[in-house]
This record gives C-alpha cells, structure tokens and sequence, in this order.
C-alpha cells in the first residue's frame, strides 16, 4: 500500500471515529432513496425516463466543474438538465465545485469548495437556491472536513456499505452501491428485507444510467430492478432532504 492510500485510509477512519452526528432514528417506515453522483448526461437521459415509471423523485449530487462538459469520453449533465430536474421535484445536491478527495483538504478549503459550488448552482438555478444535503467526492472524509459539511448541510451521504437503520450517522449515510464494481457487495433482497424489519433507510448510489455503463455506474435494468423490488416492497421513494426530514433523530447515541 503505497503511502497515499496509507493517509487517505487514516482520514477516512478518524471521520468514522467521530460519532458526533451519530443518532438513533424513530423513523414510521423503511424508506428508499436514490442518489447519483458527478452525473453523466445519461443519468438524466436514461435514468429520469425509469424513475418517471414509477413516480420515483432523486437526488442529483453536481460538482459545477463538470456541468456543460465532456471529458473524455465522458458527456456530463448540462445547465438545461439541471434546471428541468430541480423544476420536476428532483433534488440537486452539493458534492463540492471541485470534485476532489477531503482527504488531505484544510477545514478552510472544504468550506470554500462547497460555497464556490452554491454559487455556481445559483447562476443556473437563481440566486435563492440552496443545496441542504451533501455527497462526499470519492467518498472521502476526514475528521474535519465531516464536522465543516455536517454543521453546512442538513445531511450527508458517504459511499459506505449499508442500510441505515437504528444508529444513523447524519453526517455519513451509507448506501446500497449500484455500481458495477460493487455489485456483489450485498444482496439486493436481503437489504429490502432488513429495512422493512427495522424501519431502515435504504440510500442507492449509482453515477452513469447506460447500456454500457462505467464501473460506477449501472445499467437500465439494473436501476428498474431496484426500483421494482423497492416499490413491491412498498417503500415510500424519497429525495434525501424529504427523508431525512421523516428518519427523524431521536436522540444522540
Ligand atoms: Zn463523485
């Protein structure tokens, strides 16, 4: 392990070790969201046509250093997808305007990227938008970049495996990855159930919606699977803000 991976994996731990946005929950109901990150066009393109199925409302996690371009081969969302998402219910979340790891970053510089960010969105959404919810770029955290966004934002969502369900970290939700490379991390049946039993909240977490998708992304059936079995299994679809609201804390842990 070389000694990047070596830092990266300390920031990560000392964020977990932090359980100060750690609550039990008193949530009335399992509920299911779906989060896609630094999306490509396609999430949009593809995805909003399958969420459409099923009245299914998501939240968009935007880095603006990516919106109206293409890297690569790589067409991310454009300004116009952004503003018809917001104006059709859907959730716009912060994931920073630069997409970079927290690990390593100055509690000054998390501040920075994220407000950088709200301004962008604000010049393509107008200026009372607000984001109240967070992704974390790859996933990293450190100690203290999670307390600039957990004291910034209403709640966020990390990249760890899991249902949240009785403790619940508001600062770091976890999630059912649909990504091709983590695909056969957890079983999808198995998830649905635990959630149900323990009013649990399932966050999915997905990039790119193609036929041939990324390896962190998924592909249209996929996506359909998951929202299929959530929705056999009644379990209301929220956006992040919507269910953070209801997965209400009741109290520190
Ligand atoms: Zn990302």
């Amino acid at each position: 392990m070389d000694r990047r991976s070596i830092f990266r994996r300390l920031a990560n731990r000392s964020a977990e070790l932090d359980r100060s946005s750690v609550f039990l929950i008193d949530a009335p109901h399992a509920i299911a969201s779906f989060t896609f990150d630094d999306f490509p066009a396609s999430a949009v393109e593809q995805g909003l046509r399958i969420l459409d199925n099923y009245g299914a409302k998501a939240t968009y996690y935007v880095s603006g250093e990516h919106v109206d371009q293409t890297l690569g081969s790589v067409k991310y969302c454009e300004s116009a997808q952004l503003r018809h998402l917001l104006s059709s219910g859907h959730e716009i979340g912060c994931h920073g305007y630069l997409h970079t790891s927290h690990c390593g970053l100055s509690a000054r510089d998390v501040s920075d990227n994220c407000a950088h960010n709200e301004q962008f969105l604000q010049s393509r959404l107008g200026i009372d938008f607000r984001t109240t919810s967070f992704g974390y770029p790859f996933g990293d955290a450190s100690y203290f970049s999670k307390r600039v966004v957990g004291r910034r934002f209403d709640i966020c969502r990390g990249v760890q495996l899991g249902v949240n369900a009785r403790e619940v970290d508001f600062s770091m939700l976890r999630v059912l990855p649909l990504e091709q490379y983590r695909l056969d991390e957890y079983s999808l049946e198995d998830s649905i159930a635990e959630a149900l039993e323990n009013n649990g909240w399932i966050v999915f977490l997905t990039h790119d919606v193609s036929t041939n998708p990324s390896p962190y992304g998924c592909t249209p059936e996929q996506l359909e699977r998951a929202l299929s079995l959530v929705t056999n299994a009644k379990i209301p679809i929220k956006t992040i803000s919507e269910a953070a609201k209801i997965m209400r804390p009741r109290s520190m842990v």
